[in-house]
């Protein structure tokens, strides 16, 4: 991506931002999930090497903080861990890009047994515990496949007691989106070779992410009366790869500044109460918001994908 004029203008209101940002200031930490490549089983190590280049090309940028969540088995090829991959997952550490813990296999909390969901988290540190152990630094954020988290109070403590014992910190979500469904749309574009459908895809995916952050800030609003510290859930794909930095405009010129994950959970909100154990992986706010009665209708606003978009991805449900 070149950079424009209108990139420059905004990397610079960018950086005021970061340096003044206040306490009562919209803030918000970025997160990244399913490294190395959400469809890393599906590309060669050329095509996984171009797309994390370009993702660190823009991370690195304007030095907006990102934490980022690996799948150990996206790193196996052929049945064995591929040095090349952890190779390329390096690159994110080089970059100093924290890398947390979000399993071995992408298994849900809510559907497989306890020790399936234990065994699941500790094969899904072997690659970053190796790559922090030569910085001195051990795995500290854990982010629960699908934001799943125990399908009763039992399995949560359960699991939550399991994951304080080996130093991980849940990194929570609230704003919480259904980007995976334009990054397929993106994926399916880009296959068939078609520029304008990837446009197209790219500018919605923006405009739905905006309408998604003031959906959320309603919800703080109304939750809170105050903005509370975001963090935002997106993924390592090729629509990230070629938009991400488009997206951090977007947020900028809504008034956020860009804190690290650590510093949103210092945010009192992420002490709230939260006996949410449906199916759905939902936003802390909406989990928040269920845990104090609210239902139904109170939750109208949540912005949907545009139906062009989920046909054309193929997906039915959000
Ligand atoms: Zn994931």
């Amino acid at each position: 991506m070149k950079i424009s004029l209108r990139s420059l203008v905004f990397g610079i209101f960018c950086l005021y931002q970061l340096s003044n940002a206040q306490g009562d200031d919209k803030c918000v930490a970025i997160t990244m999930d399913d490294l190395p490549l959400n469809i890393a089983s599906k590309v060669n190590n050329k095509e996984l090497l171009r797309v994390t280049l370009r993702l660190l090309g823009q991370i690195d940028k304007y030095g907006i903080p990102v934490t980022a969540f690996v799948n150990e088995e996206k790193l196996i090829v052929d049945g064995r861990r591929d040095a090349e991959r952890v190779k390329i997952l390096k690159l994110w550490l080089d970059q100093g890009i924290d890398l947390g813990n979000h399993t071995f296999a992408h298994k849900s909390q809510n559907q497989v047994p306890v020790a399936e969901a234990k065994e699941d988290i500790l094969k899904g540190e072997r690659s970053i515990k190796e790559l922090l152990a030569v910085q001195n630094k051990k795995p500290q954020f854990f982010r629960h496949p699908f934001l799943q988290t125990g399908r009763d109070s039992l399995t949560r403590s359960t699991l939550t007691i399991f994951l304080d014992s080996l130093g991980y910190t849940t990194a929570p979500v609230t704003v919480d989106n259904a980007e995976w469904i334009f990054a397929s749309a993106y994926d399916k574009a880009i296959s068939l070779n078609d520029s304008t459908m990837m446009d197209s895809v790219g500018q919605e995916y923006l405009s739905y992410m905006q309408k998604k952050f003031r959906y959320f800030e309603w919800l703080s609003d109304t939750l809170f009366h105050r903005q509370i510290r975001q963090i935002l859930l997106i993924h390592a794909n090729r629509l990230n790869g070629d938009y991400y930095w488009g997206l951090c405009q977007m947020i900028c010129s809504d008034g956020y500044s860009f804190c690290t994950l650590t510093e949103a959970l210092q945010d009192e909100a992420y002490r709230s109460s939260d006996t949410f154990y449906g199916g759905g992986g939902i936003s802390w706010l909406d989990r928040w918001a269920l845990t104090r009665g609210y239902k139904g209708k109170f939750f109208a606003a949540d912005p949907h994908v545009p139906q062009a978009i989920m046909d054309y991805a193929g997906v039915k449900y959000e």
